[in-house]
Parts: C-alpha cells; structure tokens; sequence
C-alpha cells in the first residue's frame, strides 16, 4: 500500500515539473515563433527610425553649411557651393516673394529660396548687407557631390550612403545621377524631403545589396533559434536532472519502507521467543533443571540478537550524525584479528574459520572497536549466507602500500548488478538466500562508512555459485 502511494505521488510530482516546466516553455517557443515571423518587419522598422534620426542630424549640417556658403559670398570670398553672386537689381521670376521678405529683415540676414527656370531647379539665397541686397545661386550639383563626404565625416564608420537625391524631372536629375553614379545596387532605408532652397531634393540614406534588412533578420532569427535550441537542451538536461533525483528519492523511500519491515520482522522474532520462553519458566513447565537452563540459555542469546540489533541501528544513526568519532591508534594487523577472533568466539557462531597471515605486515592505524565492528559483520555476513558445509576463511596481506584484510567464503555469491548496491543503506540483494536470511541491509552499509573514515575502502569479488571474498583495504601506518 504504501509503495503504491509513494508511486501515487512520484507521478503527482512528475505532472507538476510537467506542467510547470514544459506549458511556459511551450508559450515561450510560441512566442519565439511570433517574434522570428515578425522579425523583419521589426527590423526594417528599427533601419528606418535609426536613419532618420542620422538624415536629420545630417540635414541641419546641411543647412549650416549653407549658412556658411553664404557668409562667405558676402565677404566676397570664393565658396565651391556658390556658382554666382550678383547685386539683385531684377529678381529672377519666382523669386519676388523672398525678396520681399528680405527686404523686411535687419541688414545682414538672408533668406533661401528656390525657382525652376526650363525645367531645371536653381537654389538661390537672397542676402541684405547694409549697403545692397545680394542674390547667391548656389552651385547644385556641387551640393549634391558633397553630400557623401558630409556624410561620412558625420559618422565615420557607418556602412549607409548617403545622397541628396533630385527632383524626378528635369536635366538637372540627369547631371546629378551622373555624380552620384552608384556603385553596385543599393537600397534607400530612410528618406526625408528638404525645404528651401532645396525644395523637392530629398536626403536618403542607402545600405548596399537589395535588401539590407533580410541579412539582419537572418541573423537575429538565427540566434532566435540558437537561444531556443540551448533553452530546450537545458530544459531537456534540468527535466532529466530531476527525474534521476526523484526516482532516487523514490527509491530510497521504498528502501526505507522496506527497512521498517524488515526490522519489525527482526525484532518480532526474537520478541516472539523470549516472551515465549520466558512463559515456559512462569507457568513451570520446563520441568528438569536442563531443560530450565535451556531455557535460560536460549532467553540469554534471543535478548543478545535483540540487542545486537538495536546496537546496528543505533550505530547507523551515529554514524549519519557524524556524532561517532573514531579513535584510531597504530595497531598490528596480528593484534587486530585476535581481537577479533575472541569477539568471534563469544558469539558462539554454527562455524568456525581459518586464518591466513601474511608475516611482516606494517601496521594500520584504526579505531579497534569499529574495525572489529567491520570485520566481524563480514564474518557474521559469511556464516549467514553460506549453505550447510561452510569454509571461511580470514586473511590479511600486503596489497601495494595498503592491507588488505579479506573475508572469503563459499556461498552463493553475489550477483554482477548487486556488487555495488550491497553496499548501500538499507539495500538487500533480492533473491531467495536474502529472503530467506535474517537482515537490516546496514551492515555492510555501516562498514563502508567505518572503512571509508579510515581513509580506506571495501570491496567485494565473487563468482555466483562458488563464493564471494569481501575485501577492506586499510593504508598503512
Ligand atoms: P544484511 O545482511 O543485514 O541484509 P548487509 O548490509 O550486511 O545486510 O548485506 C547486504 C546484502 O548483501 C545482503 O542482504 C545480502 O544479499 C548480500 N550479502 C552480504 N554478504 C554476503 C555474502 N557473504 N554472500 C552473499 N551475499 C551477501
């Protein structure tokens, strides 16, 4: 039942990471699609404004030049822009209106005016100085063939053109196409239509290619796609991430609903028994003093399976506490395996085992009690899972700069997809002889983290059917 909610809940989770991670990421990808479909009208849009902003800047350089041309006229000084100055005793036709108008200001100001005599446009500026009144034609195509070098002394570095473009009609457009005589084929992105005493010329700014906004949308699409391609691999990646980690923690849960069952199980037995006996002495029924000693004797080992098991758990849990400090001191190996063998013998284990020693081992250094602890949960381990005819053996030898001490026996063997997860908490190998054997799944747990303290490590070698050899590997002192 409960692996059943747990399962319950591990989708539940699985829907929401689902929801929440893959429903935004959706409408985000839809939005992209949105963006990169009305990308180039969005970029064509950005040309324009970004150019006009420069036509103009370029357009009040323009007319400041201008300004300049015409201050130089009136000193008498030769200006490029100017094609001709004369004292204005007969307005040319067109121009009455801004003679007027200049007649109106104080002496030294002018005004710009334009007139269209056969079919071509002429600029002119009418300008007072305080003795007569000038009219300044402004040499056109002159302007006109100036306008790139304006251009690019305002902004150096740009990649735009830019022109004065003419008036459609007329044999003035003719002579100025022939100066701007373009190079290659070039695309106007932004245009702006001048007054006097340019009327009808328009400022424009020109990329180079047929359609300067295609390469920018292509690449700002491209990287659109670039973005969404690595969000989705991370997505992908954090998805993955998060499942291994909920299934492990799913899996751990049901390792640990496992463990509470085992470990009921455990206790129960040896309950069972002692209650069992201990009635057997109440009600007199055991009659002989034998059989009251037996009874006696089977209370005393039932209460020291019981506490033997309450001493594993405590263990475990000091040792995930961190509260269990190790004291090691630098010990023979030979010491270390009497030691061990005389906590063996008190057990009063079904099996005896054979010790093997290399001679001339250097010491370790280890905590004894713990490292005892370890190697006789081999022991026990070896004694539990080998069949009728048991041979175990016990070994310590030189490995390198290390020592191993060995645990080898002639049991089922454990099998290949096993050998690493015995060594994990609450972990039993899920086959019949575990099935059948009394267990925690922490022994070999709380001897991996007892060895692992000592700065070394366990492992296990085994062929299934002939035996396994559990190995701890301790550097030297
Ligand atoms: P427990 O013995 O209490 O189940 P352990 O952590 O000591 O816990 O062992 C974990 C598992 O490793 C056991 O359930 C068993 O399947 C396997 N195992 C341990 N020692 C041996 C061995 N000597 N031979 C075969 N299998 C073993």
């Amino acid at each position: 039942m409960a692996d059943t909610s747990e399962l319950i809940e591990f989708r539940r989770a699985f829907v929401w990471l689902l929801c929440g991670m893959l429903l935004p990421s959706v409408a985000l990808v839809a939005f992209g699609v949105v963006a990169v479909a009305n990308e180039r009208a969005a970029v064509e849009r950005r040309l324009t404004e970004e150019y006009s902003s420069r036509l103009q800047s370029l357009q009040r350089e323009l007319m400041a030049r201008l300004d300049r041309a015409v201050d130089a006229a009136v000193r008498r000084e030769p200006d490029p822009l100017v094609a001709s100055v004369a004292p204005l005793s007969r307005p040319p036709p067109g121009l009455e209106d801004a003679v007027r108008r200049v007649a109106a200001m104080p002496p030294a100001a002018h005004v710009f005016a334009s007139t269209e005599a056969q079919g071509d446009r002429q600029a002119w500026a009418l300008a007072r100085t305080p003795e007569k009144m000038l009219a300044i034609q402004f040499d056109l195509p002159a302007v006109v063939a100036m306008i790139p070098a304006l251009g690019q002394q305002r902004f150096p570095r740009e990649r735009a053109d830019f022109r004065l473009v003419p008036p459609r009609e007329g044999g003035l457009a003719a002579q100025v196409k022939r100066i701007v005589a373009e190079a290659g084929s070039t695309t106007a992105v932004a245009r702006i239509a001048l007054g006097a005493p340019l009327d009808g010329f328009a400022l424009a700014a020109e990329l180079p290619g047929d359609d300067p906004a295609a390469a920018l949308a292509f690449r700002n699409r491209s990287l659109y796609i670039l973005l969404l391609v690595l969000l989705y691999v991370g997505i992908g990646v954090g998805f993955g991430l998060t499942i291994r980690e909920m299934r492990r923690a799913y899996k751990l849960s049901r390792l640990k609903t496992d463990f509470v069952a085992n470990i009921s199980h455990e206790l129960r037995t040896p309950l069972t028994s002692v209650r069992l006996f201990a009635e057997t002495l109440r009600e007199g029924r055991a009659e002989s003093p034998e059989e009251v000693r037996e009874c006696v004797e089977l209370l005393s080992s039932e209460s020291e399976r019981l506490s033997n098991l309450v001493e594993k758990l405590l263990s475990w849990s000091r040792l995930e506490s961190g509260r269990q400090m190790l004291q090691q001191e630098k010990t023979e190996v030979p010491a270390l395996l009497e030691e061990i063998g005389e906590a063996y013998k008190a057990q009063q284990l079904p099996a005896t085992y054979q010790t093997e020693l290399e001679k001339d081992l250097p010491p370790v250094n280890v905590d004894r009690d713990a490292m005892a602890q370890v190697v006789l949960n081999l022991l026990h381990n070896a004694v539990k899972y080998t069949g009728d005819e048991k041979r175990i053996r016990l070994r310590a030898r030189r490995a390198g700069r290390s020592v191993a001490i060995e645990v080898e026996d002639n049991g089922p063997g454990v099998r290949q997809q096993d050998r690493k997860r015995i060594f994990e908490r609450f972990y039993r190998a899920d086959d019949l002889l575990s099935r059948k054997t009394e267990g925690t799944g922490l022994g070999l747990a709380i001897s991996k983290k007892i060895v692992e303290a000592h700065g070394g490590r366990i492992e296990v070698d085994s062929r299934l059917g002939v035996g396994s050899t559990f190995r701890i590997v301790l550097p030297a002192a």
